[in-house]
């Protein structure tokens, strides 16, 4: 059984996230199963890796890419193609909240092949569940109030929450070094029309007023419309899976069990349905306001307030409504 660190190295070793991701899997009881902690390093020299506290490390020194996320998306999916793990951890101090969704939806779309792979980003612990033989993945979701438990059917892809520095020292190996090189085809193989562009968090799970788009809202234009009014009145911007996946927004203002879990005091849900791993990204809003032209959307089901209508109709009274405010 695997576990895969995407990690990185600093000026002490391993970083903190890094060293704190071992920590949190090592003692994964797995029945019958001896555990294999892989490390995963985009850089790194020999001399750097031959004394860590895991049993292989896979090195990607080579790869092209525009940026530091579409590398790691790619040493991802090169990893878990190639060495079937049981689970991928992303530990770097920057982007986790690009990466994942980008990863999960790289390897789920990828033609050549047919795995799969589910995200969570931000956990607080995975453990082995023996009755059922499978992992579970442990999750704060309603605004940091109550733990989700998913189980893992297959492989996962996650992110922890790193809380207290930990003190325990982890026992150093010389461990098997892999340096890799990247077949080919990852430099032709594309993301359908994800958004490649990098910008800094926009601080969704800290604000207090959320507008996420869903897929009813149309085309990436309408979103832009839509953010924009959402930048002049103090609200972030949140997309659900199928806006990322159109590339209607970035990749890391996705919402959702992939994606964000946010907690804000409004959130406005535009043309979503409300499909469960949305709701558990939402669901721990003060209010949730809903947008929706069928009445029947599952969204209505969590919203405080449903409107039932073409969003275009309320949504160009907002801004309108709110250009007037700001004439007088
Ligand atoms: C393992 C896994 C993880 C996932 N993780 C996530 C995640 O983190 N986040 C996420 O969002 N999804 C996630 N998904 C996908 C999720 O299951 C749904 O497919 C997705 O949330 C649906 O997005 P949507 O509501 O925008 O689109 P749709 O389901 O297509 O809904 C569009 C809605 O817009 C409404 N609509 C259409 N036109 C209008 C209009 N003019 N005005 C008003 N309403 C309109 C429609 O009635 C419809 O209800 C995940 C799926 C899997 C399998």
């Amino acid at each position: 059984m695997r576990i895969g660190i995407v990690g990185e190295l600093d000026k002490n070793g391993l970083s903190y996230q890094t060293y704190d991701s071992i920590l949190k899997v090592k003692n994964l009881p797995l029945e019958n199963n001896v555990l294999e902690i892989d490390l995963i390093l985009l850089d790194a020299e020999e001399e750097d890796i031959n004394a860590l506290p895991c049993d292989s490390v896979f090195v990607y020194n080579q790869l092209t890419g525009e940026n530091h996320i579409d590398k790691t998306v790619k040493a991802i999916e090169d990893y878990y193609l190639n060495n079937d793990p049981l689970l991928v951890v992303v530990s770097l101090d920057n982007n986790t909240d690009s990466i994942i969704p980008k990863a999960v939806i790289k390897i789920n779309t990828d033609i050549n092949h047919t795995k799969m792979i589910t995200g969570f980003l931000e956990c607080d612990h995975v453990l082995f569940e023996e009755n059922i033989n499978k992992v579970i993945v442990t999750k704060p979701v309603y605004g940091g109030n109550v733990m989700a438990h998913y189980s893992i059917e297959k492989s996962a892809i996650v992110s922890f929450k790193h809380n207290i520095k930990s003190k325990t020292k982890l026992e150093l190996k010389n461990p098997k070094i892999n340096f890799v090189e990247c077949q080919s085809h990852f430099d032709n193989h594309h993301i359908n029309s994800v958004d490649m562009e990098y910008i800094e968090e926009e601080g969704l799970e800290d604000s207090d007023f959320v507008v996420v788009c869903g897929k009813g809202v149309g085309s990436k234009k309408a979103v832009e419309e839509i953010a924009t009014w959402a930048a002049t009145v103090g609200a972030a911007i949140g997309g659900t899976k199928k806006v990322i996946d159109h590339g209607w927004l970035p990749i890391h203002h996705l919402i959702g069990q992939t994606g964000h879990t946010i907690s804000p005091k409004t959130c406005l849900v535009i043309g979503a349905s409300g499909a469960t791993p949305f709701i558990n990204g939402i669901i721990g809003s003060e209010k949730i306001i809903a947008i929706n032209n069928d009445k029947n959307a599952r969204i209505f089901d969590y919203a405080d307030i449903g409107i039932v209508e073409d969003y275009k109709v309320i949504t160009s009274g907002l801004i309108t409504t709110f250009n007037e405010l700001e004439c007088k």
